[in-house]
């Protein structure tokens, strides 16, 4: 017996050695991922429910400590570990998460030395993995060259993707900065304007469902990451473009041994709601440092002057007026944007944060990033960018008050440029700062890594509204993505949510012209999440704006205690809910040409009894009512184009 034993063991190795498979499970079963070291090669592929969501899909990387994308074979696997962790965090979409997955290392072996493992957290519907470096020789550091990562996706797979910009364009040499347009349902196999796709990456698999590729836990140890389009269904991970910076710093990662990589995660769903109700960028990441300070007490509404009024707003008396209408509409911060050095002044600034602070107010300060790596003009600059001048700066902004930074002008994913968004991160908290950034890269994580960080833009954001007809004119098609895609991996600095008909101070036609409801605004400021939020709203608003759409926007909540997808289609119609506390949210935007007319269920989320529902006629003019939820919990929304509903029990 104890040879037929043996016997069996020798074959089991000896097929492991020649090519074999590792699987891992969900805690629910439905969720699969199968590894192989076939031909040499190691890859992974997705299923859920049985149907195939990643065919085979290359994993390994290329160092130049040696070439690990081939001549390998699995190694023994360690034990699966059942993780089941409880957090709270105030600044996501859900104040409380609790993530259950299965997570195992799987080691991968070249000339008898393990190179190597690929480490999988495999939720209910999440799949995050990354790369831990061995250290197979006498090195003890490596540049990555590039990686085999990949994601294939099953045939008659569509794409809901915005493209990469190229390096040192845009406005002053900028670019990228996440701010291109969506493509909806479009066909695989092309790769942007040939420098692949942002993440987050959303994908059909035709009537099966959607996956969702982004990665996570990126800081200074790594670059961020690009999605290229490749072949077949194929997209791999892609570096940033060498000339980016003005060709500063490297495109490849510099690691140390043993080191690993950020994870990757693909999130699948047989509908929209685990895409919209995703926490997986935030289950598997850890807090850097410890926070300084309570800044959640400091997550809040606030305004901002240059959204509706431009450059030449900036100045001592409209920021004072800003001042003043931000305590009339009991919102916490002013958000002072570029140029008040030079139009204010810093003495002057530290005369307003002294106005703001006798009224109940806090001020942002707007800064640029650079540097020696672009050409934008506005100031002030030289201040972020280097360690001696940011403390020194940093310190002032403490000694008037200031809450928080809001820094622009990034443009690149490499190493270094990660490096300078955690250390801004890491000397802000020392001087009890919130950070926002502009013109930058979309954040991985980083709500859960760094406590004072607050939100980005990485997006095409309002002010594209205040540049461009075309933008206003798409502004419900772009608010029908960001749910979906943007929004959900992260904290999203939109800046919207305007009253103004008109892009101007005097809300009289000139310029762009807001072709959105009121109810619309409200329903983005619901549907955008970010615990900061400086509206565009203008103290104009007091007197020329529906009463019942100020004090909507005087009482909305920017921390959510729980999210719920309810139906919609991107780049079409949304529908969702937000809970804070007991009360709940339920918003619907509609971008399509025909009016939306459908029952939403009510009792689902223990609603019953009055709500109000502000809602719209054809015409877009708005009314709120109090309705009666009926015996079966369900009321009927109707919404035309361009229009919305918000209801809720408050
Ligand atoms: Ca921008």
């Amino acid at each position: 017996m104890k040879s037929v034993l043996l016997f069996l063991a020798a074959v089991c190795c000896a097929a492991t050695a020649d090519a074999g498979e590792r699987r891992i499970a969900s805690p629910d079963g439905r969720l699969e991922v199968v590894v192989s070291d076939e031909g040499g090669r190691a890859s992974y592929s997705v299923t859920y429910d049985g149907e195939v969501f990643l065919a085979p899909s290359p994993l390994g990387l290329k160092t130049n400590v040696g070439d690990f994308t081939q001549a390998l074979a699995l190694g023994e696997q360690t034990v699966v570990e059942a993780v089941d962790e409880t957090y709270s965090l105030k600044n996501i979409k859900k104040s409380t998460v609790h993530y259950t997955a299965n997570r195992v290392r799987v080691p991968f072996v070249q000339d008898d030395k393990t190179v190597f493992d690929v480490e999988f957290s495999v939720g209910n519907n999440d799949v995050a993995f990354r790369y831990n470096l061995h250290r197979a020789g006498e090195a003890r550091c490596c540049v990555v060259e590039s990686e085999a990562t990949g994601f294939r996706m099953a045939d008659g797979t569509t794409t809901f993707l915005c493209p990469q910009s190229g390096a040192m364009g845009g406005f002053a040499r900028t670019t990228p900065s996440y701010e291109t347009p969506y493509t909806v349902d479009d066909a695989m196999g092309k790769n942007g304007y040939g420098e692949g796709y942002s993440f987050p990456c959303l994908f059909r698999n035709g009537d099966k469902g959607w996956v969702l590729v982004s990665e996570t836990g990126v800081d200074s140890y790594y670059c961020a990451s690009r999605l290229m389009g490749e072949e077949d269904g194929l997209y791999t991970i892609g570096f940033p473009q060498q000339s980016e910076f003005n060709g500063n710093g490297t495109a490849a990662p510099g690691v140390t041994l043993p080191g690993r990589t950020p994870w990757r995660t693909v999130t699948v769903g047989a509908t929209l709601a685990p895409i919209m109700e995703t926490t997986v960028p935030f289950d598997v990441v850890e807090r850097r440092y410890e926070p300084s300070k309570d800044y959640s007490a400091e997550y809040g509404c606030g305004t901002w002057s240059w959204i509706i009024a431009g450059d030449g707003s900036m100045n001592y008396d409209v920021q004072r007026r800003y001042i003043d209408f931000c305590a009339d509409m009991g919102y916490r911060t002013v958000l002072v944007d570029a140029l008040w050095d030079t139009q204010v002044g810093y003495d002057r600034v530290g005369e307003l944060a002294a106005y703001a602070a006798s009224k109940g107010v806090g001020l942002y300060l707007w800064y640029n990033s650079n540097g020696y790596w672009n050409d934008a003009p506005q100031g002030p600059r030289g201040r972020m960018d280097n360690i001696i001048e940011r403390r020194k700066e940093m310190r002032w902004m403490q000694s008037i008050g200031i809450k928080g930074i809001k820094v622009d002008f990034f443009g690149s994913d490499k190493q270094m440029a990660m490096q300078l968004y955690e250390e801004i991160l890491a000397d802000a908290n020392d001087f009890g700062l919130l950070v926002i950034f502009h013109g930058c890269t979309l954040p991985r994580g980083w709500e859960r890594m760094y406590p004072n960080y607050a939100a980005s833009e990485a997006v095409l954001a309002s002010e594209n509204m205040n540049f461009s007809q075309g933008s206003c004119d798409a502004e419900a098609f772009n608010a029908c993505m960001h749910p979906f895609i943007r929004n959900t991996v992260g904290s999203m600095d939109f800046g919207g949510s305007t009253l103004n008909r008109y892009y101007n101070a005097a809300n009289r036609p000139g310029g762009s012209m807001r072709v959105t409801s009121d109810v619309f605004a409200l329903a983005t400021a619901v549907m955008f999440q970010s615990p900061v939020q400086h509206f565009a709203m203008a103290p104009n608003n007091l007197h020329d704006a529906p009463v019942w759409a100020v004090d909507f926007m005087k009482r909305v909540p920017t921390t959510w205690d729980d999210v719920k997808f309810i139906d919609g289609y991107p780049g079409r119609y949304v529908i969702m809910a937000r809970r804070h506390g007991d009360t709940w949210y339920v918003v619907g935007v509609n971008a399509q040409e025909e009016t939306l007319k459908t029952e939403v269920d009510l009792a689902a989320l223990g609603l019953e009894g009055e709500v109000a529902m502000y809602e719209d006629n054809d015409r877009l003019e708005g009314s709120v009512r109090q309705a009666k939820v009926g015996r079966h919990g369900k009321v009927t929304v109707t919404i035309p184009q361009n229009g919305a509903v918000v209801i809720t029990n408050k």
